[in-house]
């Protein structure tokens, strides 16, 4: 049966300063994935820390939410069968050290902090960060 899905997928400040953009992509529709929505923005903080409130009692989240703000980033809505656990399987580990060969983050990521991507990681929090970049 089939189980069309999209998901939010971001290329972070550190693969867009980088000039990943085109290579990240490549990466999406080589396996499988459909773009079907995307736009290059920079983001205020205040909009990092409400993108990433789940984590707001973590010790990561200061530095997270500077992060994610201090640079152009490309958001993206992707369509594939399956897609939030396919994205997150092309994504690999949070950590790129951790990650699998053939990953994104295996490939490109810096550092846990700096690691390429993000993916949404339920159907649930898909719909959530797709209408939080794309509601009208
Ligand atoms: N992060 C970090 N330090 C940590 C854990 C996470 O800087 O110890 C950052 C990292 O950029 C990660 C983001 O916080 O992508 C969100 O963390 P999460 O656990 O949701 O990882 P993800 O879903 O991105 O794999
Ligand atoms: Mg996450």
């Amino acid at each position: 049966m089939s189980n069309m899905e999209q998901t939010l997928s971001i290329i972070k400040p550190d693969a867009v300063e980088r000039n990943l953009e085109n290579e990240i992509k490549e990466m999406f529709k080589i396996n499988g994935f459909t773009i079907l929505k995307e736009k290059k923005i920079q983001i205020e903080k205040s909009e990092a820390e409400k993108f990433y409130k789940v984590h707001e009692t973590k010790p990561f989240y200061n530095d997270l939410c500077d992060y994610l703000s201090s640079g152009p980033i490309v958001v993206m809505v992707l369509e594939k069968e399956n897609a939030v656990f396919g994205n997150r399987e092309l994504m690999g580990a949070t950590n790129p050290k951790d990650a699998d060969d053939g990953t994104i983050r295996k490939k490109y990521g810096i550092s846990i902090d700096k690691n390429s991507v993000h993916g949404s990681d339920s159907f649930e929090n898909a719909k959530i960060e797709i209408d939080f970049f794309f509601k009208d």
